[in-house]
Parts: C-alpha cells; structure tokens; sequence
C-alpha cells in the first residue's frame, strides 16, 4: 500500500517547502522505506525550460531529459535516487494533458469540468509516480503558497485523495514564524491564519512544520497546537540552520517518522542516520578553507543577489569539499564587470579554483572568456560546465590556435570561424519557433579517454551524464585544437560529439570543461568525482 503525504505552504513562499519535503523523505528512507517526491509546480508553463534562471532559479534537468525545478534536484540529492519526469507536473502540463485526452475522445462523450477531470489528472500522475518507483511513500510539494488562485485545484487533489483513501494521505503545512524586531517575540498568528485557509479547501493538516529564525518553544507549540487542531508533538519546530542536510536530524530528535508512522498505523524498520551524522559533523567541523569563484551572470535581481540560478553546481561543489573535509567558500563573481572593468580580473588570483557555469545568450560572454583565460595562464584550477567548455574552446582557440576571430554561433550566428555551433537540427528548430523542450536533453554516454584526467576522475571508462545545450564543439576544428595540445578527453561513441575537454598535466594543474552538467548527479553522501577532482586540485594550489 502506497502511503501520500502532501507538502503546502503557509504565510509566504520561499521558506523551505522543498528542503522540508526532501528531508520528511531522507528520514522515511533511513527508517526503510521507499520514497519518492513528486513537485507541482501552479503556473502554466509546461516546463521550467522556458522560464529565465533569474525568474525561476535552476532549471533541473533529469536523466530522462525533463527540465524542471530546482526542487527535484533537492529530492535527487536528499533521496540519493533519480526522479524522473513522471514526478513534475505543472498547471500547463496538467491541462494538456486533459485537452488532449478530451479531443481523442477519452472522456467518451461526457462534459469535461474543471472539478473532477483536473484533479483526477493530477491524482493519476501522483499515483503513476508511487507505481513508478515502487514506493512506500509518495511526498508531494504544492509550489506557492495556500490561498493563492493559481495552486487550489492542487489542494483539490489532495482532499479527493484523502476522501477516496482515508488511511493512506497526510498533509504537513510548512508555514513561517516572524520574530517581528520591533517586539523580539515569535508570532504565531500567520499560522493561525494559513491553517484557517487550508481548512476552507477542506484540508486539515496533521504535521505543522514551523519555520522560522529561532527555535519553536514548547509554550507556542502548544498555542499552535490549540488554535489550529493538531497535537502540540504535531507541531514541528524548523529554525534557521547551518546547513540544509542537518534537516533530517532535526526532524529525527522530534520524531517526525514516527508521528507519521503512528498516524498511518507503521513502525521503523530500521534507524540509519548514520551517514547525515557523519556528514553533517564534517560539514560543521572542517576547518581548512578552499577558496572557489563562480563566475557567471544569473545572480542579480533587482538589489538581490540570487544563487538560487547555480543552486545544483553550488551544491556540488560544497559535496567535493566535503569529500575532503575542506569548508568551502563560494564567491559570486559577474562576469559582466570584466567587460567594463578588466583591470578587476586580477582578483581571480586570489581563489584556489574557478568554476564558470552554464548559461545563455552574449551577456557577460567575453567576461567569461578573459576569465578563462586567467584561469589558463596563471594556472589556477579550472572547472567549465556547457557553456563554460564551449567558451573555454573559444578562448583557445582564439589564445593558442590564433583564431582571433572564433566564436560561438550562438552570440555571433556569422562568424567565419564557429568553434561552437549549432548541433545537427538545432537551427530549424529555432527558427520554426519551436523553444519549449527541444534541446539536447537528459543522460548520453560518455567514453573517456585512458590515461586522462577525467577518466582518472571518474575511475571508469564509460560514463553516463545529462545535458541541455543547442550548440557543441564543431568537429571541424578538432584536429586544430588537438595539435594544439588540447586534450579532447570524453567523446559521446555514437553521435561522435565532443563532451570533455582538458589540458595536460604538464600545461596545467587541473582545467576541464564538460559539455554535460555534473552538477545534477552530485549527491552530499555521493560527491561527483570531477567535482572531488576539482576541489583537490584546488587544496593543492593553495598549499603552493
Ligand atoms: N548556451 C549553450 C548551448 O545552448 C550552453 C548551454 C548551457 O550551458 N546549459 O549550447
């Protein structure tokens, strides 16, 4: 019997609906079971492909080539298990759905409404999801927040699940605290007040996970408990931590399974929180620093500064210094600012590695490239994610083969020397205007190359990572960069594409750039073995 456990959000969005749901799954996995997350996402868009990072935050692709939200990469990460697309669903993808089951007749001849056939689609997905991975446990996270318009056919579905399957669902409400300043005491009324309109879907939810920057205490659990019809244990307390993998502990010491096994009528089979111990004791012991800049564009909105867009290579490369036992310490550096400002680049020599990101289109593009450049004369450790191998090509290209002139089609669709180009089908692609979902996406093999640095790295010799680009190294100029000494170290075996690049060790210490995003399979108890690489390689700069 699969079990359903809805994650809602109260008061306001943003604070933790994802790390919650993530973490409610760690714990139910170490108490063995299975879990999986399913994300709802309530805007229209069919998937997060189309939507600006700084709009969105990351666009997480999966194995099966779904771009989605950052939050299945925080399941993936917590779960340690792929999630694959069956697990996302939007109001757009929903209703398509619907549209199209209707005009192929699959509602044989009845009037399609908004209340049942939607939420039904909705509950089917989320059972297609459990039957999927098999699971005991199905986490479902409803984005935004209750009483919004957008998400409350959502809410739908989880009432008629819970009315079809009243042993089986359970909602947890993870709502926000303020400590207004002004009176320095914790108020639980938004609470009261979140949970009021989450009862007028009809929904009544048994765990209230309670965010906020202090400690929940006793007295306003209670008072929690009281106003909004819970047990005060029901009541969970979730303040501002170090670290998001420190969550499942934290639940653990309030005995969120086992609230949730005594409601459903279960007991733990096991109590393995050994390793997020183990990591979580690195995380906050480790003492020696290494020093990385990520260089890149998405980080400004507004007056904000928003890692969220970098959220998976963030995380891969705490996950390599961990490995180590090293803290690291991120910088966020615009590449813009070496467009107007090269003198600025000279402060790249402070880190002991640098980390250029994926992204789009010309902005920020050159500042990138001088970037590299640094990275590759003064021989500090270099790490170059899709776009950040394509510009690292560029670069040699332009610095080594004396291309002065070469560039990537995609800034500059005339240049008479495209390194970079369009992949075969791209370009009518785009210009038929067909964006949405047509990338190269998902898992591809990978041969490396014996005796590389990548393929020391990975200690194999056929590797399998996911992608989301339009344009690649353009074959043409292989052989050129080849005699030039650059090392093309990965190779897709049957579209014959090039999906790793590196220097020799007697050029440079440790410079790699990846057509593929690592970042996505990089786990805190699985740290990704180029991004263990990498952070070594760094620890060993900064020693010299
Ligand atoms: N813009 C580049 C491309 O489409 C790189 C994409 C990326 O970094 N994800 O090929």
């Amino acid at each position: 019997m699969t079990r359903y456990i809805f994650v809602v959000g109260g008061v306001m969005s943003g604070v933790g609906k994802g790390a919650t749901t993530s973490a409610i799954g760690a714990l139910l996995r170490c108490k063995g079971y299975s879990v999986t997350s399913v994300k709802i996402d309530p805007y229209i868009n069919v998937d997060a492909g189309t939507m600006n990072p700084t709009e969105h935050g990351e666009v997480f692709v999966t194995v099966d080539g779904d771009e989605t939200d950052q939050d299945i990469g925080n399941y993936e990460r917590f779960l340690d298990t792929n999630i694959t697309s069956v697990n996302y669903m939007t109001t757009g993808r929903v209703y398509m759905s619907v549209i199209e089951r209707e005009r192929a007749m699959g509602y044989k001849g009845k009037c399609v409404q908004v209340v049942p056939d939607v939420p039904n689609e909705v509950i089917s997905r989320i059972e297609a999801a459990g039957k999927n991975a098999k699971a005991d446990f199905v986490l479902i996270e409803i984005g935004g927040t209750v009483g919004e318009y957008e998400n409350i056919l959502f809410l739908e579905a989880a009432r008629m699940l819970k009315l079809r399957q009243p042993k089986s669902v359970l909602s947890v409400l993870v709502s926000y605290l303020p400590v207004p300043s002004s009176i320095g005491e914790m108020k639980t009324k938004p609470t009261q007040h979140a949970v009021r309109t989450l009862n007028g879907t009809g929904i009544q939810p048994d765990l209230i996970v309670c965010r906020s920057v202090r400690v929940v205490d006793e007295v306003r659990k209670e008072k929690i408990g009281v106003y909004c019809n819970v047990a005060a244990e029901d009541v969970i307390s979730a303040p501002d931590i170090q670290t998001i993998y420190e969550i499942p502990l934290l639940f653990d010491e309030q005995k969120v399974a086992d609230r949730i096994f005594k409601k459903f009528g279960m007991h733990a089979r096991k109590n393995d929180l050994a390793p997020w111990k183990k990591l979580v004791h690195t995380i906050k012991n480790a003492k020696r620093e290494v020093k990385i800049a990520v260089v890149g564009k998405y980080f400004a909105t507004g007056g904000f500064v928003l890692a969220d867009s970098y959220i998976s290579v963030i995380e891969a490369i705490k996950h390599g210094a961990w490995a180590h036992g090293v803290k690291p310490i991120l910088t966020w550096v615009s590449s813009e600012e070496y467009e107007t400002n090269p003198g600025k680049l000279k402060e790249l020599a402070q880190f002991d590695g640098i980390v250029v990101p994926g992204g789009f289109g010309s902005r920020g593009i050159e500042g990138n490239i001088s970037a590299i450049k640094y990275a590759r004369m003064h021989k500090i450790p270099y790490f170059g994610l899709c776009y950040g191998l394509q510009m690292a090509v560029i670069e040699f290209a332009r610095s080594v083969c004396g291309i002065a002139d070469a560039h990537t089609q995609e800034v500059e669709p005339k240049t008479p020397n495209p390194v970079v180009h369009f992949m075969a089908g791209q370009k009518e692609k785009i210009s038929n205007g067909k964006f949405g979902g047509t990338m190269r996406l998902g898992a591809y093999e990978c041969e490396l190359k014996q005796g590389s640095l990548a393929r020391r790295a990975y200690g194999a010799k056929l590797i399998s990572e996911r992608h989301r680009h339009r344009y690649e190294v353009n074959n043409e100029y292989r052989e050129l960069l080849q005699k030039k000494g650059l090392v093309l170290s990965g190779m897709n075996p049957t579209l014959d594409l090039v999906e790793i690049i590196e220097l020799p060790r007697d050029k440079h210490p440790w410079f790699v750039g990846v057509q593929f995003h690592p970042e996505f399979q990089s786990r805190p108890l699985r740290p990704h073995p180029l991004f263990v690489s990498f952070i070594k390689a760094a620890l060993v700069a900064r020693r010299a």
